[in-house]
Protein backbone atom coordinates (compact mmCIF):
# COMPACT_ATOMS: atom_id res chain seq x y z
CA UNK A 1 0.00 0.00 0.00
CA UNK A 2 1.12 3.27 -0.52
CA UNK A 3 1.25 6.06 1.92
CA UNK A 4 0.24 9.88 0.56
CA UNK A 5 3.36 10.56 -0.49
CA UNK A 6 3.28 7.61 -2.68
CA UNK A 7 5.50 5.53 -1.06
CA UNK A 8 5.55 1.93 -0.19
CA UNK A 9 4.42 2.11 3.47
CA UNK A 10 7.28 0.03 5.53
CA UNK A 11 5.95 -1.80 8.68
CA UNK A 12 8.69 -4.69 8.23
CA UNK A 13 10.57 -2.96 11.50
CA UNK A 14 7.68 -3.05 13.58
CA UNK A 15 6.82 -6.33 12.57
CA UNK A 16 9.96 -7.89 13.79
CA UNK A 17 9.92 -6.34 17.18
CA UNK A 18 6.85 -7.61 17.60
CA UNK A 19 7.73 -11.12 17.05
CA UNK A 20 10.14 -10.19 19.37
CA UNK A 21 8.38 -9.08 21.76
CA UNK A 22 5.66 -12.30 21.62
CA UNK A 23 8.49 -14.46 23.18
CA UNK A 24 8.96 -12.17 26.09
CA UNK A 25 5.74 -10.39 26.82
CA UNK A 26 2.22 -11.94 27.35
CA UNK A 27 0.98 -11.33 23.64
CA UNK A 28 3.57 -8.77 22.88
CA UNK A 29 2.00 -6.10 25.05
CA UNK A 30 1.51 -4.45 27.97
CA UNK A 31 -1.88 -3.68 27.71
CA UNK A 32 -4.15 -5.96 25.47
CA UNK A 33 -5.49 -2.97 23.28
CA UNK A 34 -2.28 -2.30 22.01
CA UNK A 35 -2.07 -5.69 20.40
CA UNK A 36 -4.09 -4.53 17.48
CA UNK A 37 -6.26 -8.15 18.77
CA UNK A 38 -8.86 -8.36 16.06
CA UNK A 39 -7.61 -5.68 13.36
CA UNK A 40 -5.40 -8.75 11.46
CA UNK A 41 -2.14 -7.15 11.22
CA UNK A 42 0.26 -6.50 14.21
CA UNK A 43 1.02 -3.38 16.13
CA UNK A 44 3.07 -0.61 14.69
CA UNK A 45 5.91 -0.34 17.00
CA UNK A 46 6.62 3.93 18.06
CA UNK A 47 10.13 5.30 18.89
CA UNK A 48 9.06 9.04 19.00
CA UNK A 49 6.31 11.84 19.18
CA UNK A 50 6.08 14.90 18.38
CA UNK A 51 3.45 17.67 18.63
CA UNK A 52 0.27 15.72 16.85
CA UNK A 53 2.23 13.41 15.26
CA UNK A 54 3.84 9.84 15.98
CA UNK A 55 6.46 8.66 14.68
CA UNK A 56 7.29 4.69 13.67
CA UNK A 57 10.38 2.67 13.92
CA UNK A 58 10.09 1.93 10.28
CA UNK A 59 10.44 5.82 9.93
CA UNK A 60 6.61 6.78 8.98
CA UNK A 61 5.12 9.46 10.53
CA UNK A 62 1.66 9.46 11.56
CA UNK A 63 -1.18 11.84 12.70
CA UNK A 64 -2.10 10.55 16.39
CA UNK A 65 -5.75 10.71 17.56
CA UNK A 66 -5.06 8.19 20.52
CA UNK A 67 -2.66 10.65 22.11
CA UNK A 68 -1.91 7.72 24.63
CA UNK A 69 -5.76 7.07 25.11
CA UNK A 70 -6.15 10.78 26.26
CA UNK A 71 -3.55 12.38 28.30
CA UNK A 72 -1.72 13.95 25.85
CA UNK A 73 -4.13 17.15 25.59
CA UNK A 74 -1.33 19.42 24.46
CA UNK A 75 0.36 17.14 22.01
CA UNK A 76 3.38 15.19 22.58
CA UNK A 77 6.57 16.72 23.95
CA UNK A 78 5.04 20.04 24.73
CA UNK A 79 7.69 22.61 25.54
CA UNK A 80 6.34 23.36 28.83
CA UNK A 81 5.94 20.07 30.11
CA UNK A 82 9.42 19.11 28.99
CA UNK A 83 10.68 22.33 30.70
CA UNK A 84 9.26 21.58 34.05
CA UNK A 85 10.59 17.74 33.64
CA UNK A 86 13.80 18.57 32.17
CA UNK A 87 14.01 20.76 35.39
CA UNK A 88 12.87 18.32 38.05
CA UNK A 89 14.98 16.06 36.69
CA UNK A 90 18.07 17.88 38.29
CA UNK A 91 16.67 17.85 41.50
CA UNK A 92 15.94 13.77 41.36
CA UNK A 93 12.72 11.80 40.39
CA UNK A 94 11.20 10.54 43.93
CA UNK A 95 12.09 11.06 47.29
CA UNK A 96 9.54 8.55 48.81
CA UNK A 97 9.19 11.44 51.47
CA UNK A 98 7.28 14.72 51.69
CA UNK A 99 7.89 17.56 48.93
CA UNK A 100 6.47 20.10 47.69
CA UNK A 101 6.04 19.42 44.34
CA UNK A 102 2.42 17.43 44.82
CA UNK A 103 1.49 20.28 47.43
CA UNK A 104 1.36 22.50 44.70
CA UNK A 105 -0.29 20.55 42.37
CA UNK A 106 -3.02 19.74 45.32
CA UNK A 107 -3.29 23.35 46.31
CA UNK A 108 -3.97 24.34 42.38
CA UNK A 109 -6.43 21.65 42.22
CA UNK A 110 -8.43 22.77 45.57
CA UNK A 111 -8.41 26.02 44.27
CA UNK A 112 -9.56 25.50 40.78
CA UNK A 113 -12.35 22.44 41.46
CA UNK A 114 -14.40 23.45 43.54
CA UNK A 115 -16.32 20.65 44.21
CA UNK A 116 -12.83 19.26 45.71
CA UNK A 117 -12.00 19.66 49.53
CA UNK A 118 -8.90 17.43 49.57
CA UNK A 119 -6.89 15.23 46.92
CA UNK A 120 -4.72 11.91 46.84
CA UNK A 121 -2.33 10.82 44.59
CA UNK A 122 -1.60 7.32 43.26
CA UNK A 123 -0.41 6.45 40.46
CA UNK A 124 -3.29 5.04 38.07
CA UNK A 125 -6.87 5.59 37.48
CA UNK A 126 -7.18 1.61 38.81
CA UNK A 127 -5.84 2.79 42.02
CA UNK A 128 -7.83 5.57 42.42
CA UNK A 129 -10.60 3.71 42.07
CA UNK A 130 -9.83 1.03 44.04
CA UNK A 131 -8.93 3.30 46.87
CA UNK A 132 -12.61 6.14 45.86
CA UNK A 133 -14.42 2.22 46.44
CA UNK A 134 -12.76 1.54 49.67
CA UNK A 135 -13.63 4.69 51.19
CA UNK A 136 -17.16 4.34 50.15
CA UNK A 137 -17.79 0.86 52.02
CA UNK A 138 -16.08 2.49 55.21
CA UNK A 139 -18.05 5.59 55.13
CA UNK A 140 -21.48 3.97 54.39
CA UNK A 141 -20.72 0.45 56.14
CA UNK A 142 -22.21 -1.55 53.45
CA UNK A 143 -20.52 -3.71 50.70
CA UNK A 144 -22.03 -3.56 47.09
CA UNK A 145 -21.53 -1.66 44.63
CA UNK A 146 -23.17 -0.38 41.39
CA UNK A 147 -21.69 0.28 37.93
CA UNK A 148 -23.10 0.73 34.73
CA UNK A 149 -22.60 -1.82 31.28
CA UNK A 150 -20.02 -0.09 29.12
CA UNK A 151 -18.00 1.78 31.85
CA UNK A 152 -14.72 1.37 32.60
CA UNK A 153 -12.97 2.03 35.44
CA UNK A 154 -9.18 -0.29 35.25
CA UNK A 155 -8.59 -3.09 36.26
CA UNK A 156 -10.16 -3.67 39.54
CA UNK A 157 -11.88 -7.09 40.27
CA UNK A 158 -14.50 -5.62 41.34
CA UNK A 159 -14.98 -3.57 38.73
CA UNK A 160 -14.46 -6.42 35.96
CA UNK A 161 -17.91 -7.21 35.49
CA UNK A 162 -20.48 -7.12 33.09
CA UNK A 163 -24.79 -7.61 33.44
CA UNK A 164 -25.33 -11.22 34.00
CA UNK A 165 -28.02 -12.95 32.54
CA UNK A 166 -30.78 -13.03 35.77
CA UNK A 167 -32.36 -10.60 37.52
CA UNK A 168 -32.00 -6.77 36.76
CA UNK A 169 -27.99 -5.71 38.43
CA UNK A 170 -26.52 -9.18 38.05
CA UNK A 171 -23.24 -9.17 36.97
CA UNK A 172 -20.86 -11.89 35.64
CA UNK A 173 -16.85 -11.59 35.39
CA UNK A 174 -15.19 -10.31 32.14
CA UNK A 175 -11.81 -11.43 33.00
CA UNK A 176 -10.70 -15.21 34.43
CA UNK A 177 -9.27 -14.93 37.92
CA UNK A 178 -11.78 -12.86 39.80
CA UNK A 179 -13.94 -14.93 42.58
CA UNK A 180 -17.47 -15.18 41.81
CA UNK A 181 -17.87 -13.72 45.51
CA UNK A 182 -16.63 -10.50 44.38
CA UNK A 183 -18.20 -10.29 41.32
CA UNK A 184 -21.26 -11.06 42.87
CA UNK A 185 -20.95 -7.55 45.25
CA UNK A 186 -20.65 -5.48 42.23
CA UNK A 187 -24.23 -5.13 40.33
CA UNK A 188 -24.50 -4.01 36.61
CA UNK A 189 -27.14 -1.17 35.38
CA UNK A 190 -27.55 -0.61 31.80
CA UNK A 191 -26.62 3.19 30.69
CA UNK A 192 -29.71 5.29 30.22
CA UNK A 193 -32.32 3.40 31.71
CA UNK A 194 -33.55 4.99 34.83
CA UNK A 195 -36.25 2.66 35.22
CA UNK A 196 -33.76 0.10 35.67
CA UNK A 197 -31.61 2.02 38.06
CA UNK A 198 -34.37 2.62 40.40
CA UNK A 199 -35.44 -0.65 40.14
CA UNK A 200 -32.07 -1.57 41.30
CA UNK A 201 -31.86 0.97 44.16
CA UNK A 202 -35.86 -0.18 45.45
CA UNK A 203 -34.01 -3.94 45.82
CA UNK A 204 -30.59 -3.00 46.89
CA UNK A 205 -30.27 0.64 48.45
CA UNK A 206 -29.48 -0.95 51.99
CA UNK A 207 -26.52 -3.36 50.63
CA UNK A 208 -25.26 -0.61 47.93
CA UNK A 209 -21.81 1.56 49.21
CA UNK A 210 -21.43 3.33 45.88
CA UNK A 211 -22.64 3.91 42.82
CA UNK A 212 -19.74 4.36 40.20
CA UNK A 213 -19.75 6.14 36.74
CA UNK A 214 -17.97 7.89 33.84
CA UNK A 215 -20.23 10.37 33.60
CA UNK A 216 -19.40 10.54 30.20
CA UNK A 217 -18.56 7.04 29.16
CA UNK A 218 -15.88 6.72 26.67
CA UNK A 219 -14.83 3.53 26.95
CA UNK A 220 -17.31 1.16 24.54
CA UNK A 221 -18.17 3.74 22.20
CA UNK A 222 -18.81 7.74 23.03
CA UNK A 223 -22.36 7.37 24.93
CA UNK A 224 -23.45 10.67 25.75
CA UNK A 225 -25.89 10.37 28.88
CA UNK A 226 -28.22 12.85 29.29
CA UNK A 227 -28.60 15.74 31.94
CA UNK A 228 -31.63 14.31 33.52
CA UNK A 229 -30.08 10.90 33.81
CA UNK A 230 -26.94 11.98 35.58
CA UNK A 231 -29.13 14.24 37.75
CA UNK A 232 -31.78 11.20 38.75
CA UNK A 233 -28.99 9.07 39.52
CA UNK A 234 -27.32 12.08 41.96
CA UNK A 235 -30.71 12.33 43.54
CA UNK A 236 -31.62 8.90 43.96
CA UNK A 237 -27.58 8.43 45.51
CA UNK A 238 -28.34 11.11 48.06
CA UNK A 239 -31.72 9.94 48.97
CA UNK A 240 -30.40 6.32 50.06
CA UNK A 241 -26.97 7.56 51.90
CA UNK A 242 -25.11 6.05 48.58
CA UNK A 243 -22.10 7.28 47.74
CA UNK A 244 -21.77 9.13 44.16
CA UNK A 245 -18.40 8.43 42.64
CA UNK A 246 -17.76 10.08 39.34
CA UNK A 247 -14.63 8.21 37.21
CA UNK A 248 -13.24 11.05 35.61
CA UNK A 249 -10.05 9.72 34.22
CA UNK A 250 -10.93 10.71 30.94
CA UNK A 251 -13.26 13.76 31.23
CA UNK A 252 -11.48 15.15 33.96
CA UNK A 253 -9.20 18.25 32.81
CA UNK A 254 -10.27 17.33 28.80
CA UNK A 255 -14.04 18.23 28.31
CA UNK A 256 -13.27 21.35 30.49
CA UNK A 257 -10.89 22.06 33.43
CA UNK A 258 -14.10 20.74 36.47
CA UNK A 259 -14.73 17.95 33.87
CA UNK A 260 -17.99 16.57 33.20
CA UNK A 261 -19.20 17.77 36.94
CA UNK A 262 -18.52 21.58 36.09
CA UNK A 263 -20.34 20.83 33.20
CA UNK A 264 -23.20 19.47 34.16
CA UNK A 265 -22.97 20.80 37.77
CA UNK A 266 -23.17 17.41 39.38
CA UNK A 267 -22.17 17.25 43.18
CA UNK A 268 -20.24 13.90 43.54
CA UNK A 269 -18.69 12.34 46.75
CA UNK A 270 -15.48 11.43 45.42
CA UNK A 271 -13.94 11.88 41.96
CA UNK A 272 -11.52 9.75 40.06
CA UNK A 273 -8.96 11.09 37.91
CA UNK A 274 -5.91 10.63 35.75
CA UNK A 275 -4.42 10.54 32.08
CA UNK A 276 -4.32 14.11 32.07
CA UNK A 277 -3.89 14.77 35.53
CA UNK A 278 0.32 13.64 35.30
CA UNK A 279 0.78 15.41 32.02
CA UNK A 280 1.32 12.28 30.30
CA UNK A 281 3.10 10.57 33.10
CA UNK A 282 1.88 7.93 35.99
CA UNK A 283 -0.08 9.86 38.40
CA UNK A 284 -4.07 9.06 39.40
CA UNK A 285 -5.48 10.55 42.14
CA UNK A 286 -9.14 9.93 43.88
CA UNK A 287 -10.47 13.56 45.74
CA UNK A 288 -13.52 15.20 46.94
CA UNK A 289 -15.33 16.25 50.44
CA UNK A 290 -13.53 16.59 53.13
CA UNK A 291 -15.63 14.20 55.57
CA UNK A 292 -15.18 11.17 52.91
CA UNK A 293 -11.05 12.26 52.03
CA UNK A 294 -10.44 12.02 55.98
CA UNK A 295 -10.92 8.95 56.30
CA UNK A 296 -8.04 7.88 54.91
CA UNK A 297 -4.91 6.83 56.09
CA UNK A 298 -3.04 8.39 58.70
CA UNK A 299 -5.66 10.26 59.48
CA UNK A 300 -8.39 7.87 58.75
CA UNK A 301 -8.35 4.23 58.89
CA UNK A 302 -8.87 3.62 55.19
CA UNK A 303 -5.45 2.22 54.44
CA UNK A 304 -3.73 3.44 50.83
CA UNK A 305 -0.17 3.81 50.63
CA UNK A 306 2.12 3.68 47.17
CA UNK A 307 6.21 4.03 46.80
CA UNK A 308 5.92 6.00 44.28
CA UNK A 309 3.06 8.03 44.54
CA UNK A 310 2.75 11.83 43.98
CA UNK A 311 5.80 11.15 42.27
CA UNK A 312 7.55 14.40 41.29
CA UNK A 313 8.45 14.27 37.56
CA UNK A 314 4.16 13.21 37.44
CA UNK A 315 3.69 16.08 39.51
CA UNK A 316 5.81 18.83 38.06
CA UNK A 317 4.35 17.59 34.09
CA UNK A 318 1.00 17.68 35.67
CA UNK A 319 1.15 20.93 37.05
CA UNK A 320 2.69 22.33 34.03
CA UNK A 321 -0.05 20.77 32.11
CA UNK A 322 -3.26 21.76 33.84
CA UNK A 323 -1.94 25.77 34.25
CA UNK A 324 -1.28 25.99 30.53
CA UNK A 325 -4.90 24.53 30.05
CA UNK A 326 -6.17 27.03 32.24
CA UNK A 327 -4.00 30.40 31.35
CA UNK A 328 -4.36 29.36 27.35
CA UNK A 329 -8.37 29.10 27.60
CA UNK A 330 -7.53 25.92 25.82
CA UNK A 331 -10.78 24.19 25.46
CA UNK A 332 -12.92 26.57 23.44
CA UNK A 333 -10.35 26.09 20.81
CA UNK A 334 -10.25 22.20 21.41
CA UNK A 335 -13.89 21.93 21.04
CA UNK A 336 -13.95 24.22 18.18
CA UNK A 337 -11.44 22.24 16.36
CA UNK A 338 -13.50 18.75 17.16
CA UNK A 339 -16.11 20.05 16.22
CA UNK A 340 -15.13 21.44 12.48
CA UNK A 341 -13.30 17.86 12.41
CA UNK A 342 -16.99 15.93 13.20
CA UNK A 343 -18.91 18.24 10.43
CA UNK A 344 -16.73 17.86 7.58
CA UNK A 345 -16.53 14.24 8.44
CA UNK A 346 -20.22 13.92 8.51
CA UNK A 347 -20.65 15.64 5.01
CA UNK A 348 -18.04 12.97 3.71
CA UNK A 349 -19.90 10.04 5.30
CA UNK A 350 -22.94 11.35 3.66
CA UNK A 351 -21.55 12.39 0.36
CA UNK A 352 -20.20 8.97 0.27
CA UNK A 353 -22.91 6.73 2.01
CA UNK A 354 -20.07 5.50 3.98
CA UNK A 355 -23.07 4.20 7.00
CA UNK A 356 -20.70 6.08 8.60
CA UNK A 357 -21.35 9.18 11.54
CA UNK A 358 -18.43 10.63 13.60
CA UNK A 359 -19.91 11.78 17.25
CA UNK A 360 -18.38 14.54 19.58
CA UNK A 361 -18.47 15.76 22.68
CA UNK A 362 -15.82 18.92 23.69
CA UNK A 363 -12.60 17.41 22.46
CA UNK A 364 -13.35 13.58 22.59
CA UNK A 365 -14.90 12.27 19.38
CA UNK A 366 -15.74 8.30 17.83
CA UNK A 367 -16.38 7.52 14.36
CA UNK A 368 -19.15 4.58 14.71
CA UNK A 369 -21.47 2.86 12.26
CA UNK A 370 -24.53 5.44 11.44
CA UNK A 371 -27.82 5.18 13.71
CA UNK A 372 -31.06 6.96 13.53
CA UNK A 373 -30.98 8.73 17.55
CA UNK A 374 -28.11 8.85 19.45
CA UNK A 375 -26.04 5.59 20.82
CA UNK A 376 -26.22 6.13 24.70
CA UNK A 377 -26.47 2.26 25.72
CA UNK A 378 -23.76 -0.72 24.03
CA UNK A 379 -26.95 -2.38 23.26
CA UNK A 380 -27.69 0.01 20.65
CA UNK A 381 -23.92 0.03 18.96
CA UNK A 382 -25.01 -1.15 15.35
CA UNK A 383 -23.58 -4.84 14.85
CA UNK A 384 -21.15 -4.00 12.19
CA UNK A 385 -19.41 -1.45 13.96
CA UNK A 386 -16.11 -3.75 14.52
CA UNK A 387 -16.21 -4.89 10.76
CA UNK A 388 -16.10 -0.89 9.48
CA UNK A 389 -14.12 0.25 12.15
CA UNK A 390 -11.64 -2.17 11.18
CA UNK A 391 -11.35 -1.97 7.36
CA UNK A 392 -11.47 2.33 8.38
CA UNK A 393 -8.13 1.82 10.59
CA UNK A 394 -6.37 -0.16 8.34
CA UNK A 395 -7.13 2.06 5.21
CA UNK A 396 -6.37 5.10 7.54
CA UNK A 397 -3.24 3.22 9.40
CA UNK A 398 -1.60 2.75 4.99
CA UNK A 399 -2.08 6.23 5.02
CA UNK A 400 -0.31 7.49 8.02
CA UNK A 401 -3.55 8.08 10.31
CA UNK A 402 -3.57 6.59 13.28
CA UNK A 403 -6.74 6.37 15.50
CA UNK A 404 -6.83 4.47 18.26
CA UNK A 405 -6.77 0.34 17.59
CA UNK A 406 -10.02 -0.38 18.89
CA UNK A 407 -13.95 -0.02 17.34
CA UNK A 408 -14.56 1.09 20.60
CA UNK A 409 -12.26 3.56 21.85
CA UNK A 410 -12.92 6.83 21.30
CA UNK A 411 -10.63 9.97 19.38
CA UNK A 412 -8.66 12.48 21.18
CA UNK A 413 -8.33 16.25 19.85
CA UNK A 414 -5.07 18.02 21.42
CA UNK A 415 -3.66 21.47 21.65
CA UNK A 416 -1.29 20.79 18.73
CA UNK A 417 -3.81 19.51 16.00
CA UNK A 418 -2.95 22.38 13.60
CA UNK A 419 -6.30 23.38 10.88
CA UNK A 420 -3.71 21.75 8.32
CA UNK A 421 -3.64 18.88 10.37
CA UNK A 422 -7.27 18.61 10.48
CA UNK A 423 -7.48 19.06 6.52
CA UNK A 424 -4.57 16.82 6.02
CA UNK A 425 -6.83 14.10 8.02
CA UNK A 426 -10.34 14.78 6.10
CA UNK A 427 -8.43 14.51 2.87
CA UNK A 428 -7.02 11.00 4.20
CA UNK A 429 -10.65 9.37 4.66
CA UNK A 430 -11.49 11.54 1.92
CA UNK A 431 -8.83 9.36 0.14
CA UNK A 432 -10.42 6.39 1.71
CA UNK A 433 -13.99 6.72 0.89
CA UNK A 434 -13.94 7.95 -2.76
CA UNK A 435 -11.07 5.73 -3.89
N1 LIG B 1 -11.33 4.95 34.53
C1 LIG B 1 -11.50 5.29 33.26
C2 LIG B 1 -12.72 6.06 32.86
C3 LIG B 1 -10.55 4.95 32.30
O1 LIG B 1 -10.73 5.30 31.03
C4 LIG B 1 -9.40 4.24 32.71
C5 LIG B 1 -8.38 3.84 31.73
O2 LIG B 1 -8.52 3.94 30.56
C6 LIG B 1 -9.26 3.91 34.06
C7 LIG B 1 -10.24 4.28 34.95
C8 LIG B 1 -8.04 3.19 34.53
O3 LIG B 1 -6.94 4.03 34.47
P1 LIG B 1 -5.46 3.42 34.35
O4 LIG B 1 -5.37 2.79 33.01
O5 LIG B 1 -4.57 4.62 34.55
O6 LIG B 1 -5.32 2.44 35.47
Amino acid sequence: MMNQTGDLLSYKLSDSYFERAKKVIPGGVHSPVRSFKNLDRSPVFFEKGDGPYLYSVDGQRYIDYCLSFGPLILGHQDPDVKSAVLNMMDKGWTFGACEKYSLDLAEWIVENISYVDKVRFVSSGTEAVMSALRIARAVTGKNKILKFDGCYHGHVDSLLVKSGSGLAGESSTSSAGISAQVASETLVCELNNFKQFEEIIDRESKNLAAVILEPIPANYGLLIQTNEFLEGLQKLCKKNNILLILDEVISGFRVSLGGMTELHQLDPDLVCYGKIIGGGFPVGCYAGKVEYMNYVAPIGNVYQAGTLSANPVGMVAGLATLKKLKEENIYTKLSEKTGYLAKRLNSLFAETNAGLRCTHFQSLFWMHSETVSPIRSIAEIPQNQAALFKSLFLKALDLNLYLAPNAYEVGFMSAAHSTEVLDETIYILERILKG
